[in-house]
């Protein structure tokens, strides 16, 4: 739980979330956890930085209660600028993360437990291993470590959240709804649209 004083302050405020890592771990990650989600196997070798903020952050009308992002800064950015982002997150947590997930402690202080779990393993899913050219996990040759690379709202990557939790996800909810729907082509119409399907569909 992130400390309601902060929180509740007028000051905008950032800071390292040590203890939500080690319980995300421990409940999602780690073989064996209560929780444990194949998907992010791969993040028992990832260094993840976890950021509380009681800055509100809208985009588009809708409130984003967390985000996931490479440790190392992005986008353009000067050599101090650069040098100064990097200074913040090495006091936040040591070193630079391979990821940070940052999560909006107000919106947290009013979840459910499904709710917060649900956020976390989101963010989690975003923080991905790179494949090759043939689909297979990547490893840097050097050090042996997974290359990690961030995972876009790919659907496939959220069938897991799906599973465990339902269609919380905006995108997800929309999609049961539509399949809930008469389907505006039937099976047997892409049948008659497309000869090379009608053996498959019989
Ligand atoms: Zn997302």
């Amino acid at each position: 739980m992130p400390p309601l004083d902060q929180v509740e302050g007028l000051e905008a405020w950032f800071a390292p979330a040590l203890e939500t890592e080690t319980w995300a771990r421990s409940s999602f990650i780690d073989d064996g956890a209560p929780l444990h989600n194949e998907d992010h196997a791969h993040l028992q070798n990832a260094s993840i930085g976890f950021l509380w903020t009681n800055v509100e952050n809208a985009k588009k009308g809708r409130l984003v209660i967390g985000t996931a992002e490479p440790g190392t800064p992005q986008g353009a950015m000067g050599k101090w600028g650069r040098a100064k982002a990097v200074m913040q997150i090495e006091q936040w947590f040591g070193s630079v993360p391979d990821f940070i997930i940052t999560i909006d402690a107000n919106w947290w202080l009013q979840a459910s437990d499904a709710e917060a779990c649900a956020l976390i393993e989101h963010e989690l899913s975003h923080c991905g291993q790179a494949t090759d050219e043939f689909g297979a996990p990547k490893f840097n040759q050097t050090t042996g470590r997974p290359v990690f690379t961030m995972k876009a709202h790919a659907f496939e990557g959220f069938v897991g959240i799906a599973r465990r939790y339902g269609a919380i996800e905006p995108g997800v909810q929309e999609l049961m709804e539509a399949l809930q729907q008469e389907p505006i082509l039937s099976v047997d119409m892409i049948g008659v649209a497309c000869g090379s399907c009608q053996s498959k569909i019989a």
